[in-house]
C-alpha cells in the first residue's frame, strides 16, 4: 500500500454537477474527504453503510459521488452483513503491553 497523499475524489453526481444545491455539494465533498483520510477496506465499508441509510442514493449515484465502483461497495456491504468475520482487526491481540490475563 502506498502512503501518498490520496487526492479528494470529485462528486461526479448530476446534483454536484450543476451545483444547484449547495447542501448536497457539500455534504459529498465531505463525504469523499472522509474518504481520502480512510484506507481501502474501510472505504468500502463506510460507503456500504452509506448505501443502506434509509433514502441513500443507489449504487450506481453511490459510485459517481464515492469513485467506489459498484462491485466495490456491493462488497463492502456483503462483509458488513458477514459482520467483518473476514477482515479481523490486525493487530489487536498481538502487542504485549496490557495486564496479564486472570488466572482462573
Ligand atoms: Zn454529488
Amino acid at each position: 500500500m502506498s502512503n501518498t497523499v490520496r487526492a479528494i475524489h470529485p462528486c461526479q453526481c448530476a446534483a454536484c454537477s450543476s451545483g444547484v444545491d449547495e447542501k448536497v455539494v457539500r455534504y459529498h465533498r465531505q463525504i469523499n474527504l472522509l474518504l481520502s483520510r480512510l484506507n481501502e477496506p474501510q472505504r468500502r465499508w463506510y460507503v456500504g453503510v452509506l448505501s443502506q441509510e434509509p433514502d441513500s442514493p443507489s449504487d450506481v449515484e453511490l459510485a459517481l459521488i464515492t469513485g467506489l465502483d459498484e462491485k466495490t461497495i456491493r462488497r463492502g456491504r456483503e462483509e458488513l452483513q458477514a459482520d467483518l468475520l473476514q477482515s479481523p482487526l490486525d493487530r489487536q491481540r498481538q502487542s504485549g503491553g496490557g495486564r496479564p490475563a486472570a488466572e482462573k
